[in-house]
């Protein structure tokens, strides 16, 4: 098979897709825009924010997919030109397609809470929902509290980025205090009406382990923030705390904009190719996506979307047509402390009645319970995953 794909975006989704393209079909001629100069991985990021790992631990580099002949192009890609078929990139020359990915993760919504809708304030008040320089600023900050302060998070409503992530967050960073600050405690102010995620094993171990650490406040949504103040501004009342971090609501990595089709943020496709509902042609994988029913935005999700898009694109590409009956599955580990965890999995094929991957009835579910066995799997896991993209 021949043929130039372009793939923007090299993270979960990007690289596995660059990768599997040239695996499978060596003929084709594929590059891969990436604005970093190295994979810093979001799994495992929470516990760098816990002291347990460095950034080192998370941080990889793009060599090893030298092997494979991708052409791999370190700059910003700025346009995409349906018409003429090109990327556009902030210095380099357009790059042409015959199929583009675009797999950019997400961006976020800050005019829904402008407060903090000014570099200054972003700078301030930290998000840590994308791996890398703010991860370490917000160890930092975390480090930097005198014992006794209040810490507090808001999670925004659903779709976003990794559904148990927050709550991973909370877990270990409320492990940090009872180790480090015994006086501290951490404020969740969570736009949801409960836990979006593994509800019952966050509970119990919260219970269990940070009973008087922990303070859950559900249908908290912050919608404004003072920054003069360090205050959080709810719809009717206001959380004052000495170090905020907030994970904004978000959308498709802006690049994707032309390709949304879905509540003015992400771009919808078709479950069997992964390809556009807006623009043919152009394949949008990972985060991005308006994810079918019971989909989570996660990185093994976005490693398994690529698997079926990339096979559809060379079928395209060889005039023939997609499997129809793609089978994908998540499986997504949450520390709970700095030595235990605990999992959700699930199988999803393709409805062909209603046109979308739907969950396996019977497959999946939870983990009974939090122990170190999950810790030694989820660290396997990430090790395993992060060799799937890069290597
Ligand atoms: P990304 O991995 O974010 O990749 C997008 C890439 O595109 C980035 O490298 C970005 O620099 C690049 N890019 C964007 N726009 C441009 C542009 N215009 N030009 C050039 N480059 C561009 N998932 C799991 O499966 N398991 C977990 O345990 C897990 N834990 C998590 C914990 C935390 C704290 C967080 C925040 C997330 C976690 N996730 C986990 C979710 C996971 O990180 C994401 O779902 C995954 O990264 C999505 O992959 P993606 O390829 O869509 O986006």
């Amino acid at each position: 098979v021949q043929g130039r794909v372009v793939v923007i975006g090299g993270g979960f989704g990007g690289a596995t897709a660059a990768k599997y393209l040239k695996k499978w079909a060596p003929g084709l001629d594929v590059t891969l825009v990436e604005r970093n100069s190295n994979f810093v991985s979001c799994p495992i990021s929470n516990l760098v924010l816990a002291g347990v790992k460095d950034i080192e631990d998370i941080t990889l580099a793009y060599d090893g997919l030298e092997k494979y002949d991708i052409r791999l192009v370190h700059d910003e890609a700025v346009a995409i030109d349906p018409d003429k078929r090109e990327v556009r990139l902030a210095n380099g020359d357009p790059l042409p397609w015959d199929r583009l990915i675009v797999a950019p993760g997400i961006d976020f919504l800050y005019d829904r809470i402008p407060g903090l809708d000014s570099p200054e304030a972003q700078s301030r008040v930290l998000h840590a929902w994308k791996a890398g320089p703010q991860t370490v600023e917000l160890r930092k900050q975390l480090e930097a509290l005198p014992d006794g302060d209040t810490f507090a998070i808001s999670i925004p409503a659903p779709p976003y980025r990794c559904p148990p992530g927050p709550y991973e967050r909370i877990s270990l960073i409320a492990n940090y205090f009872k180790q480090h600050k015994p006086r501290s405690k951490v404020i969740v102010l969570d736009a949801n009406p409960e836990i979006t995620s593994k509800k019952g094993l966050f509970l119990d171990a919260w219970d269990s382990l940070y009973k008087d650490i922990i303070e859950y406040r559900p249908n908290n949504q912050v919608v404004d923030f003072e920054l003069a103040e360090n205050r959080a501004i709810l719809e009717f009342e206001s959380v004052k705390a000495d170090l905020f971090n907030v994970i904004p609501p978000q959308r498709s990595g802006l690049i994707a904009t032309p390709l949304v089709t879905a509540d003015d943020r992400w771009c919808g496709v078709e479950y069997l190719g992964f390809e556009s509902l807006a623009i043919p042609g152009i394949h949008v994988i990972g985060d991005a996506i308006v994810a079918s029913p019971g989909m989570p935005k996660s990185g093994f999700m976005a490693n398994n979307h690529v698997k079926v898009a990339a096979d559809a694109i060379i079928a395209r590409l060889a005039g023939a047509e997609p499997n129809t009956a793609p089978i994908i599955a998540n499986t997504c580990y949450s520390f709970v402390s700095d030595t235990q965890a605990v999992h959700v999995a699930g199988v999803y094929t393709f409805d062909a009645e209603k046109s979308t991957l739907l969950p396996v009835e019977g497959a999946g579910g939870l983990s009974p319970e939090r122990n170190r066995l999950e810790a030694d799997y989820a660290l396997a896991w990430a090790r395993n995953i992060w060799a799937d993209v890069l290597t």
